[in-house]
């Protein structure tokens, strides 16, 4: 059984590509700091696959602590890296700190993976580094942009760091994974993405206001220039999204792929705000009061994935209908 080291596995996405490695016969080893996720997450992932992961409660910024997973779990073939702080605001306001967790803790990890032998790097991503694109979908070969945050600034700067290490003949490959927006609940409803402090993403205040733990939301905007005035984005299902990471770790561990790739993993669909609103409403039957504001600083206005590649070259596709992966949203809400 090949062990994969899952950094940030009690997260959102970690949790159900954990949920996913394990399925396809992988042992996983998390590790992670709790800082945005608790350490009930690893029974649940129990519950669902009917194997506990191991886990290690240390922080990626700790080499000496991430050296200690490697002496304790030898042979570690593989590491997911998601652990990093993804708060769009709180990184203008704290950027230091952000710089220092989404850096280091990747230099950390790729100055280890030669020392214990670990052959390849799947790296948590975001289209946020492609700015407002100029040509929609937009394909992996689009300009990136100067960031618009510091946390798409630390994106940027660690697919930069992960080129500079392969190019320099490193002994490993990576897989560069570019998610557009993540969202959803696993159908068990055992995870799903947990709303420690104010969520500012737009699903789960969605289904926070459905459940009346706020009165109304807002859309922030509806003079953008779209067909409904809302800005779009490609909403893409969590679990789909994990199977991809599943994917990657195959692709470099059992194939001659090139040493860096990247990826587009989206729908290729866009949905405005106003649609995704309507849509849940239609498949939950559950009205979201909303009232429409001023734009939000910063947003793009509109942006949706060319997947072709990932379709193409890891064969790999978005099977849910965003329909299903709102009702899982919501039955996720229902049981928090
Ligand atoms: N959005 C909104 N109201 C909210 C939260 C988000 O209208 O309470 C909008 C936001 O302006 C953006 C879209 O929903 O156009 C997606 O926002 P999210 O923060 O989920 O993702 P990102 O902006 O990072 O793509």
């Amino acid at each position: 059984m090949k062990r994969i080291l899952v950094t940030g596995g009690t997260g959102y996405i970690g949790s159900h590509t954990t949920v996913e490695l394990q399925n396809a016969g992988y042992e996983v080893i998390i590790v992670d700091n709790l800082s945005n996720s608790n350490a009930e997450i690893v029974g649940k992932i129990a519950k669902i696959t009917g194997i506990r992961p191991e886990f290690v409660q240390a922080d990626c910024i700790d080499s000496a602590a991430l050296k200690q997973v490697f002496e304790r779990y030898p042979g570690i073939e593989g590491v997911i890296h998601f652990a990093a702080s993804k708060a769009v605001g709180e990184s203008v306001e704290k950027p230091l700190l952000y710089y220092r967790n989404n850096i280091v803790s990747l230099l950390n990890i790729l100055e280890l993976m030669p020392d214990y032998g670990v052959k390849g790097l799947v790296f948590s991503s975001s289209c946020t580094i492609y700015g407002q694109p100029k040509k929609l979908p937009v394909d992996e070969n689009a300009e990136i942009q100067p960031a618009t945050s510091p946390y798409g600034n630390t994106k940027q700067i660690n697919e930069e760091i992960i080129r500079d290490a392969i190019y320099s003949g490193a002994p490993y490959k990576s897989i560069v994974l570019r998610y557009f927006n993540p969202i959803g609940a696993h159908p068990s409803a055992e995870i799903g993405e947990l709303p420690l402090g104010q969520p500012q993403n737009l699903v789960p205040i969605v289904t926070r206001t459905a459940a009346g733990v706020r009165k109304e939301m807002f859309v922030f905007g509806d003079d953008y220039n779209t067909p409904d005035g809302s800005c779009i984005r490609d909403y893409i299902n969590v679990v789909d999204l994990s199977k991809a990471h599943v994917i990657a770790m195959d692709r470099i561990l059992n194939s001659n792929s090139e040493k860096l790739e990247y990826f587009n993993l989206g729908t290729g669909r866009g949905l405005s705000v106003l649609e995704l609103i309507s849509l849940f409403e239609k498949s939950t039957g559950v009205k979201v009061p909303y009232k429409i504001v001023g734009r939000r600083e910063g947003d793009i206005e509109q942006i949706w994935a060319d997947p072709t590649r990932a379709n193409r070259v890891l064969g790999w596709k978005a099977e849910e209908s965003v329909e299903d992966t709102l009702r899982s949203a919501w039955e996720w809400q229902k049981r928090l």
